[in-house]
């Protein structure tokens, strides 16, 4: 069996996850299993490295088919740590990103760092809100493959205060380096006597103000998409500091989408997913949102039609691999084969490229629940073209240095992040909106 490039080695692991030989001392050296997001990250964060970028990974390793792996995580005096492929006896050696210190603080007002946000690869993932309603009682609608609604409110602190979201940020930015923060709600209401719903975005709108102002860095936002007559929330909350939105579809095939994902269909609907991505992806430029979707549910020619829907209109695929979560309705699922999987990242770079999609540009973005565009380089021919595309995103971001520079300084927002001449006044029902995988 040919050795596996990291690309390669990153898609087959998602998709086989990995057993952990006792020679490990993982509880010393790695980060705590977070099962805090809808989570396709519940596994073991490692990072591969490789000649043209290293891969931040989330292993998986707590579910039923981890068991079956051929990859086995060993310590041993000479290599450290790596993985071994039993098939072939091929070891690929990794690195085990530690447990920043930062989780082992409190806030000032008394609750631990790591209730309140946690790093999903490079990046800090900050969930703004309660748990989705798709899993109350009275909706029963969450989507499938989701475990957020057992998660939220164990693992993570519920409803946070802003100033602790402050603290955390900057923990992250000024102690791990981070330089994205991360915000994603499920679908909400307002807990209000009449349950009248206010919108994930005007949830995030305090938090990303306050990130902007008291610490800088990237400030992305994912949650529910608002309805057609309520797409000046996206300026907004640009105006406020948001440079990132991405928005969770999840399934491109309608009627896989109405199978898995019944709130989201009921609610909204796939068109409301498309109307935003368009609307912001025309705000933001090319490359500053992205949709996101499964692989290894929908036929894959579906996922193929999804990407090169995304790209089309200048976002970027965010594109995870399904795994069937320990708690999830999917929970006894298969989990995808590598043969297809390796076929839609393939195509994945080819529609990037085609489309000119810039990706990589922000420094030390690495986002490991996913194969990022970046890391789909190492699947593609090292043609011409191949270099082309990587020759221009490497000119983009050294252009792009004294903006990021600029960027990661906070700097005074003018904007309001609870009043707007549009928002209905606070004893009035506001408008219904929603949620999104990765708080999902
Ligand atoms: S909207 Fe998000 S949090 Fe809610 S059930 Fe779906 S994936 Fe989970």
């Amino acid at each position: 069996m040919k050795r596996l490039n990291p690309g390669q080695l990153e898609i087959d692991l998602f998709c086989k996850g990995i057993r952990i030989d006792p020679s490990c001392r993982l509880d010393r050296d790695a980060r705590l299993f977070s099962r805090t997001r809808a989570g396709l990250g519940s596994g073991l964060e490692i990072v591969i490295p490789g000649d043209l970028k290293d891969i931040w990974m989330n292993v998986p390793v707590e579910e039923d088919f981890c068991a079956l792996s051929p990859y086995e995580m060993r310590w041993d005096e000479a290599m450290g740590y790596h993985v071994l492929d039993t098939r072939s006896d091929e070891a690929y050696p990794v690195r085990i990103p530690p447990t920043p210190a930062w989780y082992e603080r409190t806030t000032s007002s008394g609750i631990p760092m790591s209730r309140i946000g946690v790093l999903q690869g490079t990046y800090l993932g900050i969930y703004v809100s309660e748990a989705c309603m798709f899993w109350t009682p009275q909706e029963n609608a969450n989507c499938q493959f989701c475990t957020s609604g057992v998660n939220v409110g164990v693992n993570e602190v519920a409803r946070k205060r802003v100033a602790d979201v402050v603290e955390v940020a900057r923990a992250a930015k000024e102690e791990s380096g981070s330089t994205f923060t991360h915000f994603n709600a499920g679908y909400q209401w307002e807990d209000k006597p009449e349950h009248t719903r206010a919108h994930g975005l005007n949830r995030a709108a305090p938090y990303v103000k306050a990130v902007r102002e008291q610490v800088g860095g990237f400030i992305g936002v994912q949650v529910a998409p608002v309805l057609e007559h309520d797409l000046w929330k996206y300026d907004w909350l640009v105006e406020l500091g948001t440079d990132h939105f991405s928005f969770c579809y999840e399934l491109h095939n309608p009627e896989y989408f109405e199978k898995h994902c019944p709130g989201k269909f009921g609610h909204l609907g796939q068109d409301a997913f498309f109307r935003a991505m368009e609307h912001t992806s025309k705000l933001l430029g090319k490359g500053k949102v992205s949709g996101e979707i499964i692989a290894g549910i929908e036929p894959i020619e579906d996922t193929l039609q999804a990407i090169d829907y995304i790209t089309s209109v200048g976002a970027f695929p965010t594109v995870c691999i399904f795994r069937p979560l320990i708690g999830a309705d999917m929970e006894h699922f298969r989990s995808p084969a590598y043969e297809d999987m390796l076929r839609v990242f393939e195509h994945l770079w080819r529609a990037m490229a085609r489309n000119r999609i810039p990706y990589g540009i922000i420094p030390n973005i690495e986002v490991s629940l996913v194969v990022q565009p970046g890391d789909a380089a190492y699947l593609a021919p090292r043609d011409l073209g191949w270099r082309a595309y990587r020759a221009r995103n490497a000119v983009l971001r050294t252009l792009a240095k004294p903006y990021v520079a600029w960027k990661m300084r906070p700097r005074p927002v003018t904007t309001s992040a609870t009043e707007h001449p549009k928002l209905p006044p606070p004893s009035l029902p506001v408008t219904p909106g929603g949620g999104s995988r990765e708080a999902a």
